[in-house]
């Protein structure tokens, strides 16, 4: 029987770039996903890397300093898997002129009569540059990240703990990582409460040469390594109270709906924002990424909700508890709800995680497990699933 430090579960961003970053610290690591390498929401995502205009908050904070790490980590590790050339950043419902004039990062505004200039394609747009901005293939950077674990795919359906040891059917792990995004938590996690978005890209081939990530309510990729470009979205929101989500459902009215019609959406929304030529559809990709309310993600050790509040009642009503004190699953930790920046966040993610585990560093408390656990717990009217 194989002997792992860590089993990771889920063989997305997330727990591709945990993996990665504990395989380099010397540790020996095994990831499990039942479906193959980036086949969630990672493998569905447009993979941009963009930076959150806006005045400066911490939500905003957090991801533009991720995203100089990842730029920086992906620009160093996988040269040939991305594509730096910056992001127009054109006005929305939610990004409207003024605020993307009150900016906290550094960009330059390009006005209707220069895109033209730059290319006859572009529509009557104008809008924000964004020199630090990218494109992965995510595929490829998923797959890469793991090349040094052992991979399996497995449907991991419970968790059996025996001295010490996580064990599976042919081998066992001194610790588990939860990395399963939208999917229903092996373990009850009732203070994480993931609601589903979901989305669709497009790899296009198209004789349109599309000079930087383009990015309204829709995005279109410049052109990739390989001359195609992705158009993607993620949009639909779901309630999950009902269904257990499964990333393609047969109960999901997301993937019941018509993939042409979605399609179809894209493209006459990207051609709101530039001209593709002799324009060939060559692969559609759906899937799910998970958020929750706060939208920072969350990392950490995993709660037992129930067995805490057990020992702790008069949490409920406001008593200060450390988190050190509550009950907490033996050698089990979470990376999830990475949000609508999935491959932006989680490098800098996984080395916070990562240095908590094996070096007891402190998590910043917006991203912690704790402060979601205290939410829920003096939460008043509270309904435990
Ligand atoms: C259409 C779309 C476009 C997007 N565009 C971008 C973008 O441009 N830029 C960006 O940074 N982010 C983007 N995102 C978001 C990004 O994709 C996600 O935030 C990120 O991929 C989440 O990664 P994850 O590893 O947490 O989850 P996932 O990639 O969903 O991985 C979870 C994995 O866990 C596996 N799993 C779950 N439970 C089990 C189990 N019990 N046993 C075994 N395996 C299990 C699943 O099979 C799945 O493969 C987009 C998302 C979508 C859907």
């Amino acid at each position: 029987m194989k002997i792992y430090d860590f089993l990771i579960i889920g063989a997305g961003s997330a727990g591709c770039n945990s993996a990665a970053y504990l395989q380099k610290r010397g540790l020996k690591v095994a990831i499990a996903d039942k479906e193959g390498v980036a086949s969630g929401g990672s493998g569905a995502a447009g993979a941009f890397l963009s930076p959150l205009a806006g005045v400066e908050n911490s939500y905003n904070l957090f991801i533009n300093r991720a995203l100089e790490y990842s730029l920086d980590f992906y620009e160093t590790m996988f040269q040939d898997e991305i594509v730096k050339s910056g992001v127009l950043r054109v006005a929305n419902e939610n990004f409207d002129t003024a605020k993307l004039q009150t900016n906290s990062i550094k960009n330059r505004y390009i006005s209707t009569k220069e895109l033209k200039e730059i290319s006859q394609n572009f529509a009557q747009i104008d809008g924000y540059f964004y020199e630090n901005a990218a494109i992965l293939n995510p595929h490829e950077v998923c797959r890469e990240l793991i090349k040094e674990c052992d991979f399996y795919k497995l449907h991991v359906e419970e968790l059996r703990y025996e001295d010490g040891f996580y064990l599976f059917d042919d081998f066992m792990a001194k610790d588990v990582i939860l990395a399963q995004g939208v999917i229903k938590p092996i373990v009850s996690t009732p203070y994480i409460k993931i609601a589903p978005i979901f989305g669709v890209k497009i790899d296009v081939k198209t004789t349109t040469k599309v000079p930087f990530n383009i990015h309204k309510s829709i995005s279109v990729s410049t052109n990739k390594n390989d001359s195609t470009i992705s158009i993607g979205a993620t949009k639909e929101r779901h309630d999950t109270s009902q269904i257990e989500c499964l990333t393609s459902c047969d109960k999901c009215a997301f993937y019941t709906n018509s993939e042409q019609g979605q399609v179809e959406e894209l493209l006459m929304e990207a051609s709101e924002l530039i001209k593709l030529e002799d324009l060939e559809v060559t692969k559609i990709y759906r899937g799910a990424r998970a958020t929750i309310k706060s939208y920072f993600p969350v990392i950490g050790k995993v709660i037992d909700y129930e067995e805490s509040l057990k020992k702790y009642p008069s949490i409920k009503n406001g008593t200060k508890i450390m988190p050190e004190l509550l009950t907490y699953f033996p050698n089990l930790y979470i990376i999830n709800a990475l949000g609508s920046r999935g491959f932006v966040v989680a490098p800098l993610l996984a080395k916070l995680l990562c240095e908590e585990i094996l070096d007891s560093k402190k998590i910043p408390q917006e991203l912690s497990s704790e402060k979601l656990f205290y939410k829920m717990a003096r939460a008043k009217n509270q309904i435990v699933i």
